[in-house]
């Protein structure tokens, strides 16, 4: 699975949002590896990712790991005998998807995959792949914050920029 600089841009513009939070076990290794993708592909940016950045205390996009995983010795991960389990999926994506309606929004957290240690990878593109699609996560138009996509009225137009053109009128 390949990315375009477009798509990866704009995943980079969503982890900078600090909406992702990855557990102890994945945090460090999908740093190095989202910012070994970041510079192959040249994307411009003015700072680079950070431990804090994936560590979200109001998440929207969470993964985690049940078990430590070992990044940087992919080859190794067969002696890990849990790994060699078809079945066992330790490692889950989870997005949450809010919606408008009534007087409050609404917040569902849906499973987006589990899976194995040696998938690890493949997680991390469709981790990825979640941030940059625009069904989760959309600019504002107005003020260019990235925002859930259930923050954006049918204009685009996020509630804190909705709520200050209200004021303003
Ligand atoms: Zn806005």
């Amino acid at each position: 699975m390949t990315f375009s600089k477009k798509q990866l841009a704009r995943a980079y513009d969503v982890l900078i949002q600090g909406v992702v939070c990855l557990d102890d076990n994945l945090r460090q290794g999908v740093l190095v590896y989202i910012e070994s993708l970041l510079l192959e592909q040249g994307i411009q940016r003015d700072k680079y990712l950070s431990l804090e950045d994936l560590h979200s205390h109001y998440p929207y996009v969470c993964m985690g790991s049940y078990m430590p995983i070992d990044f940087f010795n992919a080859d190794n991960l067969g002696l890990i005998t849990a790994c060699n389990d078809e079945n066992f999926k330790p490692i889950s994506l989870k997005v949450c998807t809010v919606l408008q309606g009534g007087h409050k929004p609404v917040h569902r957290w849906h499973t987006v995959g589990t899976y194995r240690c040696d998938d690890i990878i493949s997680a991390i593109h469709v981790l990825l792949e979640t941030l940059s699609n625009g069904a989760y996560f959309n600019p504002c138009k107005t003020c260019n914050t990235i925002r859930p996509a259930g923050y954006l009225d049918d204009e685009q137009v996020c509630g804190c920029c909705h709520d200050g053109l209200l004021g303003v009128a």
